[in-house]
């Protein structure tokens, strides 16, 4: 069970807790819809595996193996996520151990909308380049190379490990000439003009980044799924079960072979069809730079559960029930409706929280972030809010995880997860542990018993190793002669 950290309310107005009551029911997802969900989740990643195709990319990511941890050899890694950019050099030393250096650089918000592209891509080897420097301070042995896994977390199409066609941006990333261009070029074109010895060995999604780290270390990991700024999953499939490969693959694949799939299920219910969307969920759609796209993503993903609590605060605002001191010309209350002002992370620190008496924390946060002196009863409503956004995305965000392993009838595994929601927001793994055990009926845990039977952990230090274990099981396939 979700342990009880809830506000006492009894002293609030009948108002609060009418609203209270209102929301709780808008944002409680059932059992049953959990299952109805779940079950048309699973149809829809079969149809995205089949010929024609579907909402769900489902797209095969040429890894081809599965990593067993005897893999080794030195690799860089670029993780291009919504926030940082990270730089990593792996050692991957075999018997399932590895060793990183890593450097973080901020990206610079501007940057998401940039209209030039070229300022993305320099910028990125412009920290390639310093890392590198960094750790050569007396300069690189002429001729080196250094095979990079670049880890670039937006849906892209793959015709080979090395190449990747961005689909559609996401996380409020907006920038005009990459979509259905090649990134991988794009980058080589500014690292070659710095003359940074590199050169892109595989290309990856930061889930199947995450499962092939995972895998390493615990064989019996059978996803990689973020919970962050976006969500997604990835999963190894098989060729023959993927109708949409057919006739598209070298006679030396084998139909039993292993297939990593990109699912993007962040895109799942784009026709609206199952999701319990609220009229909040309709307004961040249409107000988004792509309508109609990541419908699941939208509901569920970091990017977007700040905008969600921004939006009902206001709601309440304008029905004159909260800070009612401040006019609606108000720098406060401009703030208040200004568009992605609040992130995840005032809602997380809400939910963390654990003077539940006064909530200071919570009284900080809205002094800090929208310079409002919020009242007691206030704060209490704020936090019950926090808690219905959150428990409804960790309870939704499960469904992919779900319907894949229906899917796959894997019934008994690891889920290996990461991002930042589900390291840092409070109550989110246990929360989205009790969706999966609605979804399955998994009988309460027992004394002693520590984990349901399938079973989310926090993901091996993800994306960077996962791009040298990607590059190193390409190099390995291509020294077999293999395609
Ligand atoms: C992207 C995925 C990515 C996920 C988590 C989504 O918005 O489309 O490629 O895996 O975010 O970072
Ligand atoms: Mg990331």
């Amino acid at each position: 069970m979700v342990a009880a950290t809830t506000v006492d309310l009894t002293t609030l107005p009948k108002a609060f807790i009418d609203k209270i009551d209102y929301y709780e029911d808008l944002f409680w997802v059932t059992p049953e819809t959990l299952k109805k969900v779940v079950t048309h989740f699973v149809d829809e990643l079969n149809k995205g595996n089949s010929v024609k195709g579907g909402n769900i990319p489902m797209i095969p990511s040429w890894v081809m193996e599965y990593p067993d941890g005897s893999e080794t050899g030195e690799y860089l890694a670029i993780d291009l996520g919504g926030t940082n950019l990270r730089v990593v050099k792996v050692k991957l030393l075999g018997d399932h151990k590895f060793s990183t250096e890593q450097n973080k650089y901020h990206i610079p918000a501007e940057l998401r909308t940039t209209r030039n592209k070229d300022e993305l891509f320099d910028f990125i080897a412009k920290c390639l380049d310093d890392f590198i420097q960094d750790q050569n301070p007396s300069g690189v042995p002429e001729g080196t190379v250094y095979p990079l896994g670049f880890t670039f977390s937006y849906p892209c199409l793959q015709s080979s490990i090395d190449a990747g066609v961005l689909k559609t941006w996401t996380k409020g990333f907006d920038i005009p000439g990459v979509e259905g261009h090649n990134v991988v070029p794009m980058l080589m074109e500014k690292v070659n003009a710095r003359k940074v010895p590199v050169k892109v060995v595989a290309l990856i999604n930061d889930t199947s980044g995450t499962l092939v780290a995972s895998r390493y270390t615990d064989a019996t990991t059978e996803m990689g799924v973020i919970f962050g700024t976006g969500v997604n999953g990835a999963y190894f499939d098989r060729v023959q079960n993927i109708p949409k490969l057919q006739g598209k693959l070298y006679s030396d694949i084998k139909p039993t072979d292993p297939m990593l799939i990109n699912c993007e299920y962040g895109s799942f219910d784009n026709e609206h069809l199952v999701l319990p969307r609220t009229k909040f969920d309709e307004r961040i759609d249409a107000e988004s730079p792509r309508p109609g796209e990541q419908a699941f993503e939208k509901m569920t993903a970091g990017y977007y559960l700040g905008e969600l609590l921004r939006m009902i605060l206001c709601e309440l605002y304008e029905e004159g029930l909260v800070f009612k001191d401040y006019k609606p010309d108000s720098e406060q209350i401009k703030l208040l409706h200004k568009p992605y002002h609040l992130d995840t992370s005032f809602l997380a620190m809400i939910e963390g929280d654990d003077d539940l008496i006064d909530l200071p924390e919570a009284s900080a946060l809205f002094s800090s972030q929208l310079f409002i002196d919020a009242t007691l009863e206030e704060r209490k409503l704020a936090r019950m809010l926090c808690q219905f956004i959150g428990t409804r995305a960790a309870r939704l965000s499960i469904c992919g995880i779900s319907a894949v392993c229906k899917k796959m009838n894997h019934s008994k595994c690891h889920i290996a997860a990461d991002g930042s929601v589900f390291a840092m927001y409070p109550h989110f793994p246990e929360r989205a542990a009790q969706g999966l055990a609605d979804v399955f009926d998994f009988p309460a845990l027992k004394e002693g018993e520590k984990e349901y039977p399938i079973h989310i952990v926090q993901a091996q230090d993800g994306s960077g190793v996962g791009a040298a274990i990607i590059a190193a099981l390409s190099d390995a396939r291509k020294a077999k002669g293999l395609s």
